[in-house]
């Protein structure tokens, strides 16, 4: 099964996506420090990139840099003047993604906090930051249900228990329609959940 997923993504990345140098550079970083390699796939990037524009998103965040992979599909997503907010807590990888980000003459668009996310999250809440048309969950998983309250601070959210929790949660509020997609791929099973915050 893996290798067939494999192939068809593989095939999907030679016919949709072309070379990009900052992201290439950025992986390869990444990998050579051994990090693990939970960046998003080339499509999935693509994807990323493809909903901020269709959005016309301007303000992104995102939990979870790593070394920046997605960080970068996303600021090439936005228009100038747009911002990437991206959170991380491990320090070796917040200043590989600086040094990717720098090394794709993205710093103007990005801006990365080093830290826990909810950490960061209730400091951007503190400081009464613009609110974010695109944000990107994908940090430590059993704290979903938490970033989902932090992020969307006037739902009414019960109990914090992971991806489950998470997915119950966003059926639960008014104020969110959601979908939840599964996929497959080069980074074997894999999955997406997609949310709108309704006007
Ligand atoms: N979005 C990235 C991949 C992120 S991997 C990409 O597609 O390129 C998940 C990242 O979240 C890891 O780098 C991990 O260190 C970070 N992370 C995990 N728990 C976190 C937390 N509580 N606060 C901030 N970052 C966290
Ligand atoms: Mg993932």
């Amino acid at each position: 099964m893996q290798e067939k997923w494999t192939e068809n993504d593989l095939f999907l990345f030679q016919h949709l996506i072309s070379d990009d140098n900052d992201l290439e550079y950025a992986v390869q970083q990444s990998h050579d420090r051994q990090f693990p390699e939970h960046e998003v796939s080339k499509t999935q990037g693509m994807l990323l990139s493809l909903l901020i524009r269709m959005s016309k998103s301007k303000r992104v965040l995102e939990l979870g840099t790593l070394a920046g992979y997605s960080t970068i599909w996303m600021a090439k997503a936005i228009p100038d003047g747009g911002q990437v907010v991206s959170l991380e807590y491990e320090q070796e990888r917040f200043e590989l993604a600086s040094q990717n980000i720098r090394h794709a003459g993205l710093q103007d668009k990005v801006q990365l906090l080093c830290g826990p996310a909810a950490q960061s999250l209730q400091t951007l809440i503190d400081a009464q930051t613009e609110p974010f048309d695109f944000i990107f969950i994908d940090a430590d998983k059993p704290n979903n249900p938490l970033y989902l309250k932090l992020c969307n601070a006037n739902s009414e959210d019960p109990k914090v228990k992971g991806v489950r929790q998470f997915v119950e949660d966003l059926g639960l509020s008014d104020r969110l329609d959601s979908t939840g997609l599964q996929t497959v791929g080069i980074k074997g099973y894999d999955g997406f959940t997609l949310t709108l915050v309704k006007a």
